[in-house]
Parts: structure tokens; sequence; C-alpha cells
């Protein structure tokens, strides 16, 4: 990305976080708070969602065969399926029925599928008037706006905003001001245009093979009134929709009104098995009962194609078409609470998920206008109802995206660092996935490294080259690691130890961190354990948040052969940093044979939930620094929580007797290298402003955190530094560091 294009980005974000955020980050973080809720009450949450990733699975494994049933299905009830190609051939497809009809309104409900094949425009070019009866479309189409929103399509609007549109565009008698007054305006108006229509249009949330049933969850009763109002319904969706039976529902109805707008139940689930058997009702004949009106009706199932079926065959896109596009990955993003679906969203699709999709049916460019501002912190994973692996998703379309692109100074970086890239990359991600060089040279040149790298000639020519924002300050490299002191300490060894540990020196804390490794060395000692700090390889976090899948994983192969040996004799590995231990824990995973990742996994501990191991198990507390009721305010890292480790801080702090105040803000915005980018700066800031507020009004005697990015971005929030928790508790050095 050249240097303008990444002030054009930030310009972009910025204008949608002055207007449209507020609304945004009301509306998504109130929807999250009520999946929390609602999901909580269930008993049996974890079962439903392997109940439905395990129906979506088998689903699109044989969608062919579940395709074909469905259409003899729907064909035996009276309707007619169409298989299209794209969104041409489907466009082409609704526009016949439309003038065999000769229709003159299509009234249609809300529906993605609609939009990605924009079949408005194609039909409104041919003389159709298009009428969109969601409330929040509706709202778009007089505003002439794109959908921020996977599932609440007008979310970035407030209610006021709304009030001034209707009132300039409609002019009614009284201008109109609350909730109520524009919905009933809405609904009046609206009622009339379906009554009058040729073709009501809808989607589908699910098809079901064995019926030919259609279910659509809606929050207004707009779709029912769609579908059966005029004589002629066409239904519009991608063939992923299609599930074996009316029985597999059931998961999907529990899941999917929690999962995204935090209902227990959506306000209306229709099921209907077109072409439906009731009466087409004429309104302007009140006198004749509805009972004696026609039952003549049309039904046609569009099923979309449109990449999806070339995604099914897609070793990583595959898993995208499990999606049942219920907005909670949207609505749990730090990124997407700010900034909402104009930014963080493609032609059609927002959200996490959108990566995948847009990927998958526009190609790779679209996807690359987005896909930075997933910065993999996997809390959408655990808030998924089919358990999508997001994430991952969105970390090989990166790499895909790298490896289409032609990068720019690639001749620059290209031989000179050390990754495993050809080509690809452009040099802003080779420069953040390359960090551990930076940090060897930075730590053999310290301090003069330090003094360039912040000097201001040097953060120009970084922003403007590489789009390194020059309003971070880089962090100080340390000319002795915390490898090197280890080596070199004069320390006796533990007799006969309560537990033998190899401390995996990340790269932050040995080149830059290195007080903080420190610490955490005495902090183990003083429980009874044996330490040691090899020289080993980065974890790869860095190289795979930049979509650098193949250095990720040299680097974690080179990382497993380091800690093999340790592992042969029995040691435990302790990791500080909770994205390198979320990287041994899970993307490892994927990187890695089945045997070398579960040996890691089961045996690496976070620090502080280690030092509870020992604490729980007989260690003596009392050898550590006591907080003597002295409050501390600490926020957890967002792979940290999503691990479950979040209380194993907070418990040893409380045992030790700190007063510990935790944040619920769970994004500190600055994502390792993210808050970083000169185009992403004032989202990252935006994102960690709650966290700061929290902290402020915490007014306690220190800030902790767990993750290097988030003590730097609460630096730069409270412009005072935050600390490890082992800073506090580790007895004091005694000179023997040194
Ligand atoms: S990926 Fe999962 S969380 Fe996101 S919209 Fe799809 S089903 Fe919902």
């Amino acid at each position: 990305m050249s240097s303008d294009a990444r002030k054009q980005k930030a310009e972009h974000i910025r204008r949608l976080l002055e207007t449209e955020g507020d609304a945004v980050a009301a509306n998504t973080r109130g929807f999250n708070r009520g999946r929390y809720e609602s999901v909580s009450n269930l008993d049996d949450y974890q079962q439903l969602r392997e109940q439905a990733r395990g129906i979506k699975e088998d689903a699109i494994e044989r969608l062919p065969a579940l395709i074909d049933q469905l259409t003899e299905r729907v064909e035996a009830n009276g309707g007619t399926v169409y298989i299209a190609d794209d969104a041409a051939d489907a466009n082409r497809y609704i526009a016949e029925v439309c003038a065999d009809r000769e229709a003159e309104r299509v009234v249609k409900s809300k529906s993605m599928t609609t939009e990605e094949i924009e079949v408005n425009d194609h039909l409104q070019e041919r003389g159709v008037d298009v009428v969109e009866t969601d409330l929040g479309e509706w709202v778009l189409q007089v505003a002439d706006e794109a959908p921020s929103h996977i599932v609440a399509p007008a979310i970035h609007r407030s209610r006021e905003s709304i009030a001034d549109l209707f009132n300039a565009q409609f002019d009614p008698e009284e201008p109109l001001e609350t909730a109520e007054e524009l919905t009933a305006f809405a609904r009046e108006r609206l009622l009339d245009l379906i009554k009058g229509a040729d073709v009501g249009m809808t989607g589908a949330n699910f098809i079901t093979a064995d019926t030919g049933t259609i279910a659509l969850v809606t929050s207004e009763g707009n779709a029912r009134k769609t579908a059966v109002v005029p004589d002629t319904h066409v239904a519009v969706a991608g063939v992923e929709k299609v599930i074996p039976s009316v029985e597999a529902l059931q998961p999907f109805i529990e899941l999917i009104g929690r999962s995204g707008t935090g209902q227990d139940i959506t306000s209306y689930i229709s099921l209907f098995t077109p072409p439906t058997e009731s009466p087409v009702v004429d309104f302007d004949d009140a006198d004749t009962p509805i009972t004696d009106g026609p039952v003549d009706r049309a039904f046609h199932l569009v099923l979309i194609d449109n990449g999806r079926l070339a995604m099914r065959e897609d070793d990583t896109l595959r898993e995208t078409l499990y999606c049942i596009r219920c907005s909670a990955c949207s609505n749990t993003c730090a990124n997407f609470q700010s900034v909402g679906g104009h930014a963080f969203g493609g032609e059609t699709y927002s959200g996490g998920i959108a990566t995948g999709w847009e990927a998958g049916i526009e190609g790779l460019d679209t996807a690359a206008e987005f896909n930075d501002l997933c910065t993999g912190c996997s809390r959408c994973v655990e808030a998924c109802p089919v358990k999508i692996d997001i994430p991952w998703i969105n970390t090989v379309v990166r790499d895909r995206i790298n490896h289409g692109h032609d990068g720019q100074f690639e001749f620059l970086v290209d031989g000179l660092l050390p990754d495993a890239e050809s080509g690809g990359p452009d040099l802003q991600k080779r420069l953040f996935g390359n960090v551990e060089t930076l940090a060897k040279v930075g730590s053999a040149f310290a301090p003069v490294s330090n003094w360039v790298a912040n000097s201001a000639t040097a953060g120009a020519v970084l922003e403007r080259v590489a789009g390194v924002d020059r309003r971070r300050a880089l962090p100080a490299f340390q000319r002795e690691t915390l490898v090197s002191w280890f080596e070199h300490r004069d320390t006796p060894p533990q007799n006969d130890p309560r537990r033998r540990v190899v401390l995996y020196p990340d790269v932050y804390t040995n080149h830059m961190l290195v007080e903080r490794g420190k610490a955490v060395v005495r902090l183990l000692e003083a429980l009874g354990a044996e330490v040691v700090v090899p020289r080993a390889p980065g974890a790869g976090r860095a190289p795979l948040s930049q979509g650098m899948i193949a250095t990720a994983r040299k680097k974690a192969e080179r990382v497993t052969e380091t800690l093999d040996p340790y592992l042969d004799d029995g040691y435990d590995v302790v990791v500080i940093e909770p994205s390198d231990l979320a990287m041994f824990r899970d993307d490892y995973d994927r990187l890695l044979s089945a045997g070398a990742f579960e040996r890691l996994a089961d045996n690496s501990y976070e620090v502080l939930e280690y030092v509870y191991g020992l604490l729980a198990n007989g260690a003596d507390g009392a050898a550590l620094s006591d907080g003597g009721g002295r409050t501390v305010a600490y926020h957890s890292h967002c792979q940290q929580r999503t691990m479950g480790l979040h209380d194993y801080t907070v418990a040893v702090l409380e045992d030790r007797g700190y007063d510990v105040v935790t944040s619920d803000v769970e994004c500190c915005g600055m994502a390792g290298s993210f808050g970083y980018k000169q185009q992403y700066y004032d989202l990252s800031m935006d994102v960690g402003e709650p966290l700061g507020e929290q902290l402020r009004a915490a007014d306690a005697e220190f800030v902790l955190a767990s993750g290097t990015s988030c003590t730097d971005q609460i630096g730069d929030l409270l412009g005072d530094d935050a600390r490890h928790p082992v800073e506090v508790l580790a007895p004091p050095s005694q000179g023997r560091d040194r």
C-alpha cells in the first residue's frame, strides 16, 4: 500500500469514526452484551454449537445431493427451482419471472444474497419498482446508502438521523421524532406498498431439503406479508442455505437470535412450504370473504452459486459456507464496534467472516480492502454459533492477497529480511512480520539504534516508506538481552526444585522488556522452580499476523526443535506473552504435525497460570512481594481471555494482598502491530478509549496488563506506563540481576 493510499484509508476511517462511530458502537455493544446474557441462560449452549456445526459440515459435504432432493421436493410441491451460476444469471431469471407476471412492483424482505447480486438495480433498470420492506433496509433505500451490518443494516444511523431523513424526504404533517412515530409511519406506508405489489421477494435463513420448507428468522412481520400477500413469491438464497431436514432447524433457531442480537428468540420465526395454500387477498374487495379468494400462486426458488461451489472445494473458504449470518463476529469485534461495516466490509458482506465471503464471491481484491481490520484476537471464534475459525480464514486470505500482490519496494527487503516469503507482502507487512530480525539488530546496536529509531528524521522516513505511525514511540532495545543476562548471571542452581521450567524468551521480553523477563525468573525461582532461559526463535506470531504463513511455519518448527529436548527432560514451558502462548496452544495446530503441536500445547503455561498452579500445590506465596492492600487496575489480553486465563492473574494478585480492579473492556485496540500502522492509528486509539476511561476511573496505584502491546497502548492512552503483573509480584532483585 502506498503512502497516499494509507493516508486515504486513515481519512476514510476518521470520517466514519466521526459520523457513524457512536451509533455503531452503541448498537453493536448492546447486541454483544445481549449475546453474553442470552447464551449464559442456555445450559446446553456448547452442545447446540456442536450440533449446529455438525449439521452444516454434513450439509456442505452432501450439498449436490441435497440440492437434488430439494429440487424434487419443491417441484412436487408445485414450485420451480432455478440454480443460478452467478449474479447475472440469477438477475436474468428473476427479471423474466417479473416480466411474465407483468410486475410493476416487487416488495422485498431483507436478504443479503439479493444485495450480493444487486437485483434491485437490475429490476429497476427494467422499469420495475422495487421496495424494501424491512425497516432498516427501507431507511437505506430512502437514503441511498449501503448496509453497514449483515443483520441490522442501518446500524450506523441514529434515531435522530432517521427522523431527519424521513422529515426531509416525506414532509409529514407533523415532524416525526420518536422511534414509535418513525416505525408507525414506515409501517403504514410500507403496508400500502405491499398490498399493491405483484411479486414478493424474500431470502431464506435455511431451506430444508426433505420438505422444501423455507425458514425466515426476522424481527419484523414484513417477511410474512412479502411472501404471501402477492400471488408470486421469489425466494433467493445461496446454495449453502440448504440443510437436510426440518428437525435440523432446531439448534439454529435456538442459536441465531441469541448470537446475533442477544434475543432468546427472534420476534418472527416463519416456516413456509410454498407455494402457500392460502387464498390471495384482494384488498380492493373488502366484501368477499378471504376464503373465497383464488389459491393460484407461483413460487420460484432461486439458488445462487456465484462462487460458492468453488468455495466448497477450497479447504479454507469451505468453512465460510457454514456461516448462518448471525452477525456475532461483527458485534464482538472491537474494530467493528468502532467503525462498522462501511470500513470493515466489502461489496456486500461485513465483519470478520466477510473476508471469506468476499474472497469467495467477489475475489481477493475486494477482500484486500478490509481484511487487515481483523487483528486475529480470536474472540469471535467463541462467539460464532457454528464454531468457524474466522481469524484463520482471514490469515489465509491475507497470505493469498500477499502473494497475489506486486510488492512495492520488495527489492529492498528480499534477501535482507530472513522470512520465507517469496515476493508478496508489502514493505509494511514485511517490516512488522520480521520484527525479530529488527529486534536483533536493535539490541546489537543499542543504544545508538534507539536514538536513531526515535529521531524525528527516522520517524518521518518510517512513516512515509513503511507506514509506521510517528505518533507511536518505538520500543527501546536493550543491549543485554534476557538470554544473554541469564547465560552470564552468577546464581547457584536450585537444590531439589519443585518444578523445572524452560522460560520461553519471546522477542519483546528478550530484546526490549528484559526487566520483565528477569522478574519472571525471580518469581519462579522464589517459588522453588528451577529456571532455564534458552536461545529460542520468535514464536511466529508477528509473521502470522501479517499473513506470512510460510515464515510462521518455519518459526514454529524451529521453536519445537529448541524446546523439544527440554520437554524430553520433563520441563514445563512457561510463556509470558499471551499471544505467543496462543500460538503454542492453538495456531500451531495449523502449522505443525499433530504430535508436535499436542506435546507443546499440553506442556505450555502462561506465567501467572503457572504461578497459580505452584501456589495451589504448596509453594510458599510469602516469598513474593506483598501488595499490602494497594489497589491495582488490571487489563487482561484478548487471547488470554479467549484461553480462559484471565482469572489466574487476578487470583494470584488478590492472594498476595492486592485490591484488583478489572476492566470489562475486552480489547485495548493495539493488537500487536495494528496500532502502529499509520492507516489504523486513529481506529486503534478509538477502540482503546473506553479502556482508558475505566483505568483512569480506577484511580489505582499501578496499572497492570499482560500483553506487550496492551502495555504500550495503555502507556499512550494514559500517558503513564503500565507494568506486567510479574513486575509487582516478583521479589526484589537484591542485586543479583546485575
Ligand atoms: S461467522 Fe459465525 S459468528 Fe460470524 S456471522 Fe457467520 S455464523 Fe455468525
